[in-house]
């Protein structure tokens, strides 16, 4: 491995909407439920061997993908780098520790995505969220409004949401996704309860601070900041993200899928639907390639017997007819 892919890998790493995460065997994943209840010690040792898999798997589960809110709305994107800063002018070295502009998000749920296969199952599920979501909003936009600061552990610093009614809906949407990610087998979620937060600094995506005596983030640094109202964000799009992927050119986490809320009927395909239409649009231009390709080999073979259709086609009639003989 070269010295530059390992640090492309450790910066990505940093850059991970999370750094790490302790999934212990509560995580939601319910074991299977036993039909005979008479097992012989052989299956009894199955079980228990499969149980410490699961543990096994459980505790090296590492995520790399996450279903996220994307934040754009200018007044918090803007009032957050105000707060941003506000902190770098108190300590230069904290720069470095920034959320960059383009990546700002509400994580709504984690998860371990390791396979081409997995990640279209993460697209499918996404696409089966969509109508639940619009379920639980009734018709009604989803607006979060952010303020205040908080952190997590004084290691992660983030805006938070406002007090009111639109967390609990954040937070039925999130078990949903949870639900729903889960059932198609995918491992997701945390075993800490989910709390909505918007990062905009971590300590980790610098962890040579640590070793120069920053080993906090000083509630000191965003004092002023304490209260302050950053604005609203209604609720338009969830993304399912890679963390590792490289990022686009504008600073956003690659996606490979997306679902939009609220769109009435006959409006604008969003993104996972071109990418399904456009699917199917080059699945039919090949089948058709084939299809003329096949025609012509066929046509070779048989000079002026026409193709193979034709003559399996008349051969059926024949037989047809034979068969109505009867
Ligand atoms: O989701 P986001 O990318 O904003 O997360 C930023 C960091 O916050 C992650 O490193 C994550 O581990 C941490 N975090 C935490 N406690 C939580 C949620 C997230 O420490 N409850």
């Amino acid at each position: 491995m070269s010295e530059n892919f390992e640090a492309k890998t450790l910066d990505s790493l940093i850059n991970m909407p999370l750094a790490t995460i302790d999934i212990k065997d509560d995580c939601g994943i319910t074991d299977v439920p036993q039909i005979n209840s008479k097992r012989s010690n052989e299956s009894e040792w199955i079980k228990s061997d499969e149980v410490k898999k699961r543990k096994r798997k459980l505790k090296d589960y590492q995520p790399n993908y996450f279903l996220s809110i994307p934040i754009t709305n200018r007044e918090i994107t803007g009032g957050i780098k105000i707060l941003q800063n506000a902190i770098i002018q108190q300590d230069k070295r904290l720069a470095k520790a920034m959320v960059t502009d383009g990546s700002f998000h509400i994580t709504l749920l984690v998860m371990q995505l390791l396979t081409e296969d997995e990640v279209n199952i993460g697209i499918d599920a996404l696409l089966e969220l969509k109508p639940f979501v619009e379920e639980i909003l009734q018709g009604k936009h989803l607006i979060l409004p952010f303020q205040g600061i908080d952190t997590f552990g004084n290691q992660v610093g983030f805006v938070k949401l406002a007090e009111g009614d639109h967390i609990n809906t954040l937070l039925e949407i999130a078990e949903t996704a949870k639900y729903i990610f889960q059932e198609k087998g995918i491992l997701a979620g945390e075993n800490r309860s989910f709390k909505p937060h918007l990062t905009f600094m971590k300590l980790s995506k610098a962890p040579w601070l640590r070793k120069n005596g920053i080993k906090k983030i000083d509630p000191e640094l965003y004092e002023k900041f304490i209260n302050h109202r950053f604005g609203e964000e209604m609720l338009y799009r969830i993304d399912l993200c890679s963390m590792l992927k490289k990022k686009q050119n504008n600073g956003y986490y690659h996606c490979d899928s997306s679902i939009v809320i609220g769109e009435k009927n006959g409006g604008e395909p969003d993104d996972a639907e071109l990418v399904r239409l456009s699917k199917r649009l080059v699945e039919n231009a090949v089948l058709k390639a084939v299809q003329q390709y096949l025609e012509e080999t066929q046509n070779k073979k048989q000079p002026g017997e026409g193709n193979s259709v034709k003559t399996e086609e008349a051969d059926r009639n024949g037989s047809d007819r034979d068969n109505n003989r009867k």
